[in-house]
């Protein structure tokens, strides 16, 4: 495998710096100035130096470096694909379910994912930051629906945004009675580790208010030495962390990868949350897979590996009707058609086991 070595670079966001970084062909180039100036591109030297440029299938390249597919929409995609829009009553706020809100704080990440799902919405040609006036709208909020038991920090990466002010916006929201529960999404660990810094892991701990972490990566080689002491400083100054992954044609579509992946989480005292299926961003079908393998895999993820490394596999319902678990179901009715031959009357259900294998549940006495 022949990485480059961009320790002292800086982050990479033209596609002309990606061809001469040897991470996208000249010959892709003017497809690649069209992808970008609709979607933004960042590549930071810590996700440069994990791609393999000898690889045109390396998973972790797919992630970051555009694609002349992703200016093809297929019908059906949306630029807003979970409905964020129809559950914003003031701006910075999604308020999609009774006791949890999105709070929306930056428009900018250290990466950019070609898949993301608020691809229309980040980046530098966005609006970077909420402006006062609606941050204390988006707060006054808040204070006003004592229903709200957590807050989840997102956007955007929050963790763009300087200790000082992300200490600033903590005390603001634990100084709130009914906010329990602040979490925070982030890519940071991995694209940029080095921000984790003691003011940064300081600025999170808050008086009032429990704070979670979610990490999003999709790939095990996403989580370097570096990535592991960043994610370990925060859980050793007691942030519990959780993992966020998206299932990606390409990227993890294999149980194998998967399999490295959770067991990576697991090893780094991170708990598996969420696997989300792709969601109808444009210009993102060629990294979706289908519903029925992403069932597949979570049926051969079971058969490997303890429930410590099994991740809720979820849709975002389009038109922001909320999160759906679409994991393989392993109980059914007698009558269903899982299984062969009828079953006795007494015998309601059948129940698969991790191998495969049915079973009569309550068992035949
Ligand atoms: S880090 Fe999150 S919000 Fe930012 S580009 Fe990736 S998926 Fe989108």
């Amino acid at each position: 495998m022949s990485r480059i070595n961009l320790k002292s670079a800086a982050t990479l966001r033209e596609p002309t710096e990606l061809v001469a970084h040897g991470l996208a062909s000249a010959a892709d180039l003017p497809d690649l100035e069209k992808v970008a100036a609709r979607y933004a591109v960042a590549v930071t030297p810590d996700i440069a130096a994990l791609i393999d440029p000898g690889d045109p299938d390396d998973p972790i390249a797919r992630q970051f470096i555009p694609s002349a597919e992703e200016l093809v929409a297929q019908p059906g995609e949306n630029a807003d694909p979970i409905g964020d829009h129809a559950h914003s009553p003031v701006a910075g706020i999604v308020h999609r379910y009774p006791d949890r809100v999105l709070f929306k704080l930056v428009h900018v990440c250290a990466v950019y994912c070609r898949f993301c799902f608020r691809r229309e919405m980040v980046g530098p040609g966005k609006a970077t930051a909420l402006s006062s006036n609606a941050y204390n709208g988006a707060l006054d909020y808040i204070r006003a629906h004592s229903e709200i038991w957590e807050v989840i920090l997102t956007g955007g990466d929050p963790l763009m945004l300087s200790p000082r002010r992300l200490g600033e916006i903590m005390a603001d929201l634990a100084a709130i009675d009914h906010v329990k529960i602040i979490r925070i999404h982030t890519r940071v660990p991995v694209a940029d580790p080095a921000r984790i810094s003691a003011e940064m892991v300081a600025a999170l701990k808050v008086e009032g208010a429990a704070t979670w972490v979610a990490l999003h990566a999709n790939h095990a080689r996403e989580l370097t030495r570096k990535a592991r002491a960043a994610c370990a400083a925060m859980i050793d100054a007691g942030i519990p962390m959780v993992s966020q992954s998206v299932l990606l044609r390409g990227v993890n579509d294999n149980v194998a990868a998967l399999e490295a992946l959770m067991r990576a989480f697991v090893e780094c005292r991170i708990k598996p949350y969420y696997l989300h299926h792709g969601d109808l961003a444009p210009g993102t079908a060629h990294l979706r897979t289908t519903l029925e393998h992403g069932q597949q895999l979570m049926r051969d993820l079971r058969g490997r590996v303890s429930g410590l490394c099994q991740p809720d596999y979820v849709l975002d319902i389009p038109g922001g009707y909320g999160k759906a678990p679409v994991g393989p179901s392993y109980l059914s009715q007698a009558n269903s058609p899982l299984g062969e031959g009828e079953l006795e009357p007494e015998t309601r259900y059948r129940v698969v086991d991790y191998c495969g294998d049915v079973h009569r549940y309550p068992p035949k006495p």
